[in-house]
């Protein structure tokens, strides 16, 4: 049994819900008759609140409310854009690129690798890798941190 006051959390959990109550607010309640009376007070609310009659309105709320709000915008704004265009260069850059040093590029593939060439080319992908799964978990991150 509590030594002290039921809270009204405490209260409105036995009144509401006796079956997720723990055994020691039921046992204070018995025993205690100012939060008996609470427990009434609560019970009481919640059947006047239930007995209360819906208000009618002669008037459309909704259609008062509605006129009220702000129209949306449908133009887009040039940020809109932004995104596709810097994507698009992005690619176009990339692709510039190899071909500008596509010779370059096929005398690496095809060269033979020396324990030296192989040893940098695997760091390099290892690093390259650990850098893209660092992206990617701090994208998770802040991602979870705007679902609030
Ligand atoms: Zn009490």
């Amino acid at each position: 049994m509590k030594n002290r006051h039921l809270t009204d959390l405490e209260i409105q959990e036995y009144a509401f819900d006796r079956s997720d109550c723990e055994a020691s607010i039921s046992e204070h309640i018995q025993a205690c008759e100012v939060c008996t009376k609470r427990v009434g007070a609560y019970l009481f609310l919640a059947t006047s609140l239930k007995d209360q009659q819906e208000p009618v309105l002669d008037y459309n709320l909704s259609a008062l409310v509605i006129a009220q709000l702000p129209a949306e915008k449908s133009n887009q704004t040039s940020s809109d854009y932004l995104l596709p265009i810097t994507v698009c260069f992005s690619i176009s850059l990339m692709l510039l690129t190899l071909y500008l040093f596509k010779d370059a590029l096929q005398n690496i593939l095809s060269a033979t690798l020396e324990p030296q060439r192989y040893f940098i080319m695997s760091t390099i992908l290892f690093i390259t890798m650990a850098l893209v799964l660092d992206i990617i978990s701090r994208f998770k991150k802040k991602m979870n941190l705007l679902d609030v």
